[in-house]
Protein backbone atom coordinates (compact mmCIF):
# COMPACT_ATOMS: atom_id res chain seq x y z
CA UNK A 1 0.00 0.00 0.00
CA UNK A 2 1.72 3.16 -0.83
CA UNK A 3 0.32 7.33 -0.46
CA UNK A 4 1.45 9.92 -2.84
CA UNK A 5 1.44 13.94 -1.38
CA UNK A 6 2.42 17.08 -3.14
CA UNK A 7 3.50 20.00 -1.69
CA UNK A 8 4.71 23.78 -3.16
CA UNK A 9 6.07 26.56 -1.83
CA UNK A 10 7.54 30.69 -2.72
CA UNK A 11 9.00 33.14 -0.92
CA UNK A 12 10.46 36.56 -2.01
CA UNK A 13 13.96 37.93 -1.71
CA UNK A 14 14.26 39.97 1.68
CA UNK A 15 15.22 43.62 0.14
CA UNK A 16 18.88 43.18 1.38
CA UNK A 17 20.69 40.98 3.58
CA UNK A 18 19.48 37.71 5.56
CA UNK A 19 20.18 34.19 5.84
CA UNK A 20 19.34 32.58 3.26
CA UNK A 21 18.42 28.63 4.26
CA UNK A 22 17.43 25.39 1.80
CA UNK A 23 16.88 22.31 2.67
CA UNK A 24 17.83 23.35 6.32
CA UNK A 25 21.22 24.55 5.08
CA UNK A 26 23.07 27.65 4.99
CA UNK A 27 23.81 28.54 1.24
CA UNK A 28 26.21 31.57 1.22
CA UNK A 29 24.00 34.78 -0.73
CA UNK A 30 23.48 38.24 -0.05
CA UNK A 31 19.82 37.92 0.59
CA UNK A 32 17.87 35.44 2.74
CA UNK A 33 14.19 34.67 2.29
CA UNK A 34 11.01 36.62 3.50
CA UNK A 35 9.37 34.69 5.55
CA UNK A 36 7.74 34.45 9.18
CA UNK A 37 10.31 31.47 9.94
CA UNK A 38 13.76 31.56 8.89
CA UNK A 39 12.17 31.37 4.98
CA UNK A 40 12.81 27.96 3.95
CA UNK A 41 11.16 27.37 1.14
CA UNK A 42 12.44 23.66 0.18
CA UNK A 43 11.66 22.26 3.72
CA UNK A 44 8.12 24.01 3.48
CA UNK A 45 7.23 22.14 0.40
CA UNK A 46 8.43 18.61 1.69
CA UNK A 47 6.53 19.10 4.97
CA UNK A 48 3.22 19.81 2.90
CA UNK A 49 3.88 17.24 0.95
CA UNK A 50 4.20 15.27 4.10
CA UNK A 51 1.05 16.65 5.07
CA UNK A 52 -0.69 16.19 1.81
CA UNK A 53 0.18 11.86 1.57
CA UNK A 54 -1.47 11.52 5.09
CA UNK A 55 -4.71 13.85 4.03
CA UNK A 56 -3.58 15.87 7.37
CA UNK A 57 -3.99 19.65 8.20
CA UNK A 58 -1.37 21.68 5.59
CA UNK A 59 1.48 23.47 7.10
CA UNK A 60 -0.56 27.19 7.49
CA UNK A 61 -2.73 25.21 9.17
CA UNK A 62 -0.75 23.48 11.83
CA UNK A 63 1.86 26.16 12.01
CA UNK A 64 0.21 29.70 11.28
CA UNK A 65 2.00 32.37 10.48
CA UNK A 66 0.15 34.24 13.14
CA UNK A 67 1.94 32.21 16.04
CA UNK A 68 4.48 35.03 17.06
CA UNK A 69 6.43 32.02 18.78
CA UNK A 70 7.19 30.80 15.35
CA UNK A 71 9.25 34.44 14.56
CA UNK A 72 12.29 32.91 12.28
CA UNK A 73 11.64 29.55 13.37
CA UNK A 74 13.77 26.69 12.58
CA UNK A 75 11.61 25.22 9.51
CA UNK A 76 13.41 21.46 10.72
CA UNK A 77 10.89 21.41 12.84
CA UNK A 78 8.05 21.57 10.58
CA UNK A 79 9.52 18.70 8.76
CA UNK A 80 10.31 16.85 11.89
CA UNK A 81 6.32 17.65 13.05
CA UNK A 82 4.74 16.64 9.55
CA UNK A 83 7.17 13.20 9.59
CA UNK A 84 6.21 12.36 12.96
CA UNK A 85 2.78 12.34 11.70
CA UNK A 86 3.24 10.62 8.89
CA UNK A 87 4.71 7.72 11.15
CA UNK A 88 2.03 8.06 13.76
CA UNK A 89 -0.40 7.49 10.71
CA UNK A 90 1.48 4.14 10.19
CA UNK A 91 3.66 5.54 6.79
CA UNK A 92 7.37 5.56 6.36
CA UNK A 93 8.83 7.68 3.21
CA UNK A 94 9.99 5.61 0.54
CA UNK A 95 11.77 8.21 -1.27
CA UNK A 96 11.17 12.11 -1.85
CA UNK A 97 12.25 14.06 -5.09
CA UNK A 98 12.28 18.10 -4.98
CA UNK A 99 12.44 20.93 -7.48
CA UNK A 100 14.07 24.77 -6.70
CA UNK A 101 13.67 27.18 -8.89
CA UNK A 102 16.17 29.62 -8.40
CA UNK A 103 18.45 31.82 -10.81
CA UNK A 104 20.60 32.89 -7.95
CA UNK A 105 21.96 31.13 -6.13
CA UNK A 106 22.91 28.06 -8.50
CA UNK A 107 21.53 25.29 -6.61
CA UNK A 108 24.09 22.61 -8.00
CA UNK A 109 27.40 23.25 -5.62
CA UNK A 110 24.96 22.85 -2.96
CA UNK A 111 22.85 19.99 -3.78
CA UNK A 112 25.40 17.02 -2.17
CA UNK A 113 25.14 19.11 1.41
CA UNK A 114 20.66 19.13 0.78
CA UNK A 115 20.58 15.74 0.22
CA UNK A 116 22.08 15.14 3.09
CA UNK A 117 20.27 17.07 5.19
CA UNK A 118 17.45 16.14 3.48
CA UNK A 119 17.98 12.36 4.04
CA UNK A 120 18.84 12.84 8.29
CA UNK A 121 15.71 14.21 8.40
CA UNK A 122 13.74 11.91 6.53
CA UNK A 123 15.75 8.50 7.89
CA UNK A 124 16.47 8.04 3.92
CA UNK A 125 19.49 6.77 2.02
CA UNK A 126 21.16 9.06 -0.73
CA UNK A 127 19.52 6.98 -3.18
CA UNK A 128 16.55 8.17 -1.98
CA UNK A 129 16.55 11.52 -2.26
CA UNK A 130 16.35 14.00 -5.07
CA UNK A 131 17.03 17.75 -5.44
CA UNK A 132 17.05 18.96 -8.77
CA UNK A 133 17.89 22.88 -9.07
CA UNK A 134 15.99 24.98 -12.24
CA UNK A 135 16.58 28.55 -13.63
CA UNK A 136 13.42 30.60 -15.25
CA UNK A 137 16.80 32.68 -17.46
CA UNK A 138 14.96 36.02 -15.48
CA UNK A 139 11.70 35.09 -15.76
CA UNK A 140 10.25 35.86 -11.80
CA UNK A 141 9.60 34.66 -9.48
CA UNK A 142 12.80 32.71 -10.38
CA UNK A 143 14.78 36.36 -9.96
CA UNK A 144 12.86 37.39 -6.99
CA UNK A 145 12.48 34.74 -5.02
CA UNK A 146 12.72 31.30 -4.43
CA UNK A 147 9.87 28.58 -5.38
CA UNK A 148 10.10 24.90 -4.81
CA UNK A 149 8.13 21.54 -4.86
CA UNK A 150 8.20 18.34 -3.45
CA UNK A 151 6.59 14.85 -3.96
CA UNK A 152 6.91 11.83 -1.19
CA UNK A 153 6.11 8.47 -1.66
CA UNK A 154 4.95 6.99 1.45
CA UNK A 155 4.90 3.05 2.04
CA UNK A 156 2.88 1.18 5.02
CA UNK A 157 5.38 0.17 7.83
CA UNK A 158 4.67 -3.51 8.07
CA UNK A 159 3.40 -4.75 11.71
CA UNK A 160 3.93 -7.98 13.44
CA UNK A 161 1.53 -9.94 13.15
CA UNK A 162 -0.42 -10.21 16.71
CA UNK A 163 -1.74 -13.70 17.41
CA UNK A 164 -4.82 -13.25 19.81
CA UNK A 165 -4.66 -16.71 20.49
CA UNK A 166 -1.84 -18.17 21.28
CA UNK A 167 -0.33 -15.37 22.59
CA UNK A 168 1.00 -16.29 26.32
CA UNK A 169 0.37 -12.73 27.41
CA UNK A 170 -3.35 -12.55 26.40
CA UNK A 171 -3.61 -16.23 27.72
CA UNK A 172 -2.52 -15.08 31.34
CA UNK A 173 -4.32 -12.04 31.71
CA UNK A 174 -7.05 -13.25 32.63
CA UNK A 175 -5.51 -14.50 35.77
CA UNK A 176 -3.31 -11.65 36.62
CA UNK A 177 -6.72 -9.32 36.83
CA UNK A 178 -8.71 -11.70 38.61
CA UNK A 179 -5.69 -12.19 41.66
CA UNK A 180 -5.15 -8.65 41.49
CA UNK A 181 -8.77 -7.76 42.07
CA UNK A 182 -7.83 -9.62 46.07
CA UNK A 183 -4.91 -7.22 46.65
CA UNK A 184 -5.28 -4.75 49.25
CA UNK A 185 -2.51 -2.04 48.31
MG1 LIG B 1 6.61 29.06 3.32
Amino acid sequence: MMRIGLGFDIHRFTSRGGTLKLGGVTIPHSRGLAGHSDGDVLLHAIADALLGAIAGPDLGELFPSSDPSLRQADSRRFVEHSYALVRRAGWRVANLDAVVVSDAPRLAPHKPKIRQALGRLLELPPEAVSVKGKTTEGFSPGADGISAQAVVLLERIRRRPQSTVHSPRRASAPRIRRSGGKRSA
